[in-house]
């Protein structure tokens, strides 16, 4: 029990998808009093090993959560970024201040790590985890939700949440209205490594048609992201490739992003993605069931903003759920209060990856993007 206020519009809820937006929904409605139950695909529950920007915007979500001491910790907090031309000239220090008071500025961290640290939290309240299972199917029934499970048991909740990712089973069984997410055109390279000397902050490179940003995970951990238009080749090259494609890539940079380009080997973890998007039509829910996070506002990096934007989701449905008198209206004015704000971070990213890919000048890339940084340190 903590000291949040309690819910008592919902008894029990299933959470489908144990990864950033659909733990952050499992702690927070477990501390206010919801009996949890969260099933993940995975039957070793683990994260890909890159690293992940953590903006003003999300570290304020986590401050929720009461996770950024957590963070800092485990991660890194930095209080800007350094701007540079692509062969490494300098050209400016950025300071993003902090968008709350009491707030650190910005950070990052590896993403085995944040998914250990928020796993930690979802135990200690008291939530139970079922591996390796998915949905079979769904039914709103008499005021509850029956599920049929894929390891042939079965459950009945008050509310279930799917929280399954950009390719959603709960999203394809329950929402026939919804589709797909689209390729933008675009794809990110990630390298995770050893931090190069001299870099402090995050990084930027400018001025190639290729955009490259490094975010420091760590002491001494790093990882660089790269988009570069998408080739479907790509996704078909095998992991001892893909070090020397992402090389040859990066030939022209200097600075730290030559560094990593000279040091990494097929040591470090390297991946290549191509990028989709899609800011799902309304409803968001059906009866008692409700999507969050990248199943129904799936976004590119072009913000950093994909993590923060499932943990608001999470936040905003249980303090609706906490307001609420019933299930439907808390999850009518959770959709209420995230559709347009989601949809402006989906359509903004995926616009400013149309502005690089049709070679759009710097200056109005950097202002779509401040403009909508801004516009993400407003309420949630
Ligand atoms: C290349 C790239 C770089 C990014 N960089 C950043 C960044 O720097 N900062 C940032 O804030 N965001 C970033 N994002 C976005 C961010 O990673 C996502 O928005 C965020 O992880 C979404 O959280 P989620 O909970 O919806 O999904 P996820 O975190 O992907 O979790 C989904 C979970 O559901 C499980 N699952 C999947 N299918 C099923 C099923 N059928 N049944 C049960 N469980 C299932 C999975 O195993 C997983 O554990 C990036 C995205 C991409 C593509």
């Amino acid at each position: 029990m903590t000291d949040k206020p309690q819910i008592t519009s919902t008894g029990s809820a299933l959470v489908v998808g144990g990864g950033i937006g659909g733990m952050a929904a499992a702690i927070d409605l477990a501390e206010r009093g919801v009996s949890v139950e969260l099933i993940d695909i995975d039957p070793e529950w683990r994260v890909y090993g890159a690293g992940i920007t953590i903006t003003g915007a999300t570290l304020r979500a986590y401050q929720r959560l009461a996770m950024v001491e957590d963070i800092a910790r485990d991660g890194a907090i930095v209080s800007g970024s350094s701007m540079f031309l692509f062969n490494g000239t300098h050209l400016r220090d950025l300071d993003e201040p902090p968008i709350e008071e009491g707030l650190p500025a910005t950070g990052g961290i590896m993403r085995p790590v944040l998914h250990k640290l928020m796993q930690k939290r979802v135990a200690a309240a008291g939530v139970a985890v079922r591996l390796g299972i998915t949905v079979d199917a769904l039914a709103n029934r008499d005021g509850g939700v029956d599920v049929s499970f894929s390891d042939s048991t079965s459950g009945r909740y008050d509310l279930v949440i799917g929280a399954d990712s950009v390719s959603s089973r709960v999203r394809e069984l329950a929402f026939p209205h919804m589709g797909e997410a689209l390729r933008t055109g675009q794809g990110c390279w990630r390298v995770s490594m050893a931090k190069p000397p001299l870099l402090e902050k995050g990084e930027m490179f400018f001025g190639h048609k290729y955009m490259v940003g490094i975010t420091r995970c760590g002491e001494d951990r790093i990882y660089l992201w790269m988009l570069t238009p998408h080739e479907e080749r790509e996704t078909h090259l095998a992991d001892e490739e893909l070090v020397g494609e992402m090389k040859a890539r990066l030939a022209d940079f200097g600075g730290s992003a030559g560094w990593v380009r000279d040091s990494m080997t097929s040591d470090d973890w390297v991946n290549y993605r191509p990028l989709a998007a899609k800011i799902q039509p309304r409803p968001w829910s059906d009866g008692r069931i409700v999507l969050l996070g990248d199943a129904v506002h799936a976004t590119t990096p072009h913000l950093a903003s994909g993590a923060g934007m499932a943990v608001e989701s999470a936040l905003v449905l249980s303090e609706e759920l906490t307001r609420a008198a019933t299930v439907e209206a808390g999850l009518a004015a959770y959709e209420e209060r995230r559709f347009e704000r989601c949809r402006d971070i989906v359509e903004t990213s995926v616009a400013i990856g149309a502005a690089q890919l049709a070679g759009s000048p710097p200056d109005q890339i950097g202002g779509m993007m401040g403009g909508a940084l801004h516009r993400l340190a407003g309420p949630f």
